[in-house]
């Protein structure tokens, strides 16, 4: 954390900037957003100035003090956004990296199985329908007619 910070016009600042996702205990920015996506934070200084912080680092510094040098902070509930410091700690890079490889190949398993089941169940021969749906199952972004029209399919079976 930088020195010379206005501590009770920051918190005042900062519990403005983010509502609580009930269903994910996330604390969403909804303040700017920065380059890839993190909350960016104007840190109210003692002599009137602001000094821009990301809103996530400023959160978990709060909380547990500077972040130790050569480590990052890491979002545990893996959404850019939040600021609750109990979904952040610190890690290495590496870590980091790891992390998104293990979730990247746990998407692709997912997709596969959407995929499979798709084709299964509808019957869709043409590759690219059934790769678009099934991408957009994964993402939880099928639309409620279409999801009707794989359900009837799933019946006729
Ligand atoms: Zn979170």
């Amino acid at each position: 954390m930088v020195n010379n910070v206005d501590l009770e016009k920051a918190l005042e600042s900062f519990q403005k900037k983010y509502t609580v996702n009930e269903e994910t205990g996330c604390w969403e920015w909804s303040g700017a957003l920065g380059n890839g996506g993190y909350g960016q934070f104007g840190i109210p200084l003692i002599d009137g100035t602001y000094v821009s912080s990301s809103a996530h680092k400023f959160a978990y510094e709060l909380k547990n003090g500077v972040v130790p040098k050569g480590l990052v902070i890491r979002h545990k509930c893996h959404r850019r956004n939040c600021v609750n410091p109990d979904h952040l700690s610190v890690g290495t890079n590496a870590d980091n990296q790891m992390d998104r490889k293990k979730r990247v190949f746990k998407e692709k398993e997912q997709y596969e199985k959407d995929l499979a089941w798709l084709m299964g169940i509808t019957g869709i021969k043409t590759h690219t329908k059934a790769h678009r749906l099934a991408l957009r199952l994964l993402r939880r972004t099928i639309s409620d007619s279409e999801l009707k029209t794989i359900v009837d399919a799933a019946r006729l079976i």
